[in-house]
Formats: C-alpha cells, structure tokens, sequence
C-alpha cells in the first residue's frame, strides 16, 4: 500500500484532475493507494477570505462564494460538461458552508477558522472522487476528519498518534482489506476532535497528512507530486540554477525543512523516518521520472543548498540599566515572544544584547516590540533576509555577500547562516 499526495497546484485545473486520473490509472493496477488530496488551487486563501468577510464585512460574502462555486464548476464542466452528477454533490456542500455564514459567528475566531477553511479540502476530494468513480477509477472517499484525531487547538490541532491510529487502522482496514478497494480518496490538512468538530493542522499541512496515514497504515512509501522535478538544492525563484537532489537522508531533509526549504512541511518527516517509510518527490507531469527520495541512506557528495527566506525583522533587545544580559533577563524576554506566538528563525546573544531574527508577522511584530520595549531598550531592522547554506564553501558564501551588508553570521562545520539586507 502507498500513500500519494496532490497539493492544490497538481489539481487547480480540469488538466490537472485528468492527470491525476492518468497516474491513479496506471499505479492502482500493481498497488492499493491512499490517495490524500489538497483543496484546488488557491482554495485555502479564498475561503481565508470568506471567514475574514464573515467576521467584519458580510456585504463580500455573496460574491467571495459565487468565486467559489465557479472556480470548482469551471473544472466539473470542463471534465463532465453538462452531466450534472458531481454538481450535485458539490452544491449539497456549499449549502452546508452556507448555512455556517448565515448564522452568527462564534466567539472563537481560530474554530470558526476551522470549521469554515475545511471546506477547501471536503469540496475538492469530492469533486475528484465522484468524478474518478464515473471515469472508472474506482474508489471510495473517506472523511480525514473521523480518522486523524487532534486536540482543540484550532488552526494547529495536535495530533493524538494513539487514536489516529487506531481510527486509521480500522476505517481504511476495513475498506482496503476487508472490501478490497484499491483507491481511497480523502483530505490533507483537516482532522476531527473527540466531538467530530473540524480541525486544521496548519497551513500546508497536507504533506503532514500523508505522513499520518502512512505511518498508521505501515505503508511502503508516500509520494508527494508536484509541480517540480524533485527537492532542489535551492528555490528556482531565487537560483536559476538550481540542482535536484536525486537521494536525501531523513535527517538531511529534516535539516533543510528545519531551515525553511519550502518543499515538505517540516513535522512530515519525523514520524517516517521513526517508520523507516520512504518519501519521494515526484513531477506530476512527468510520473515516470525518479524524482528524488528520502530514506536511510548516507549522505554522499554534499551539494551546497540554499535557504532563502525574505521579509525578516531583525530585533535586538538591550537591558536598560546596562546589566549584561543575564539568564533572568533571557527568561522574561522568551516569555514575551513565546506569548505573542513568534518563530524564531535564528538568534544571537552578546554581552550587552540579545538579537533575534524572524518572519516579519503583520501586527504580531510591532506588539512584541511594543511589550520589550517596556523593560528593554529595542533595536529593529524590517525587510532584511536570512539567507542559509548547508554545505557551505568559501566560494558559496562570497557569492551571496556579493553585494550584501551582512548584520549577523553564525556558522558551524556544515551550516551557514546569514542575516543580509535585501539588495
Ligand atoms: N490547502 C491547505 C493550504 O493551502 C493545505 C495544503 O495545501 O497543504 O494551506
Ligand atoms: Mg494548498
């Protein structure tokens, strides 16, 4: 059994549905597939902004959902055109979402945020599985929300490995084994509390999904498709030329996501490498290629990668009465940052300042200056880089400072970290 997973590109177009089917086509015919799915496209930003209008401006709600509705009728049309077997399927779902906006919000944003931005992910396994069925690629839809179990941590539930596994094993047993169904079709990013109340796992967290269900279900391997040839060395974006990384150890790549590497969400690979289950990277639109893989293996000829991440602020943080940052000082300055929820990318600490870097947040940043600034004199710097090289060499670095001011550098034998301004 293995368990694939399409993000929102491989699927935001009828092309990208019939793809799909090519691939589930060939590949169910040898092996069972767990197949974990995305919302379509930009699914998650528009529904963001449909919860956004339903808090503080309902008059956009009408044309947000009509934008809805026609985003995910253009592909049934374009895949069915006037069968209207999967708009029925669909519509029951937006009446549902409906029926949500038109009654007076909670008072908790982050379960209205749950409840509402989940619908991305019910719409597009909906829309996928009961179009596969009619084009003969038989398979049965399962609902993530009664198989990972998390807690009620809105918008980053935590997963109870024990229960999920537990849901998994049965529910998915009983369809695979039991019934010997080769396709199940069913969501990434969304989980279920003991209530059945809707839960997501953070944003592109679908990645981490797969991760659940294939170490639940001790499967062979996951394969995530998408939109480049394999993992890169660095983001095409930002490095024209760009190296795919053909075979990556677990801890390699939990190294890279660590830094950022945008590919893989950094909690998928844990519970794989404790597995042993291997993970490719795969192009969806060239299935035979190899893509690269993840496993046990060692590491052989290092390539430099490159981690570049854009829009940091850079905040340090002096004690006013010129007492050397001392522990009592660091522990109330973690306090402040832990309580305002913010990531830190990297931080520095000399005799007379304590320096952090990270994401610049919208709001977050400027009221957790504000709150350090109550007990400590704060210098800041916004729209900076924090640019990282694993396997770094003197030529690697000096190309990147070229340039470049550079306002802090750590270094250990295979990493290089450097906080820049934006040239
Ligand atoms: N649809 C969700 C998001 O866009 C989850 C995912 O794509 O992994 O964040
Ligand atoms: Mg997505």
């Amino acid at each position: 059994m293995k368990v694939y997973k399409f993000g929102g590109a491989s699927v935001k177009n009828a092309d990208g549905v019939r793809n799909l089917e090519n691939i589930l086509r060939i590949h169910s015919a040898n092996d069972q597939l767990v197949v974990v799915i995305s919302a379509i496209g930009k699914t998650t930003n528009l529904l963001e902004q449909i919860l956004d209008a339903y808090y503080f401006d309902s008059q956009k709600l009408p044309s947000l959902l009509e934008t809805l509705r026609e985003n995910h009728y253009t592909i049934v049309r374009e895949l069915l055109g006037d069968d209207n077997r999967v708009r029925m399927k669909l519509e029951s779902v937006f009446e549902q979402l409906e029926t949500i906006l038109s009654s007076p919000h909670s008072d908790n944003f982050d379960f209205d945020y749950d409840r509402i931005v989940s619908f991305g992910e019910i719409l597009s396994t909906k829309l996928i599985s009961t179009y596969l069925n009619m084009a003969g690629v038989k398979n049965e839809w399962l609902d993530a929300r009664t198989l990972i179990r998390t807690d009620h941590n809105y918008r980053e539930g935590k997963v109870d490995w024990q229960v999920s596994e537990q849901l998994i094993q049965t529910k998915m047993k009983d369809v695979l084994v039991n019934r010997n169904v080769d396709v199940v079709i069913t969501q990434g990013f969304i989980g279920g509390t003991e209530e059945l109340l809707s839960t997501t796992l953070g944003r592109e967290g679908s990645d981490y999904s797969a991760a659940i269900f294939a170490y639940a279900l001790d499967a062979d391997s996951v394969t995530i498709w998408k939109d480049v040839p394999g993992l890169l060395n660095a983001d095409p974006k930002f490095f024209p030329d760009a190296v795919k990384l053909d075979e990556i150890p677990y801890e390699e790549a939990i190294e890279l996501a660590y830094y950022g590497a945008s590919v893989i969400h950094p909690k998928t690979l844990k519970p794989l490498q404790n597995k042993q289950i291997p993970l490719f990277v795969k192009p969806f639109l060239h299935a035979e290629e190899s893509g690269s893989k993840i496993a046990a293996v060692k590491l052989s000829n290092p390539v430099p990668c490159y981690i570049f991440k854009t829009n940091q602020v850079l905040i340090s943080i002096f004690p006013r009465d010129f007492s050397f940052i001392a522990v009592e000082n660091l522990g109330d300055i973690f306090n402040c940052i832990s309580k305002n929820k913010i990531k830190i990318n990297l931080m520095q600490n000399s005799a007379l300042s304590f320096s952090i870097c990270c994401d610049n947040k919208a709001h977050k940043i400027e009221k957790l200056i504000e709150e350090l600034s109550e007990n400590y004199r704060v210098k800041y710097n916004f729209n900076i880089e924090l640019v990282t090289i694993r396997h770094y060499t003197d030529d690697t670095v000096a190309q990147i400072l070229r340039g470049r001011e550079v306002l802090v550098e750590q270094r250990s034998r295979t990493t290089v970290q450097l906080v820049v301004n934006s040239n």
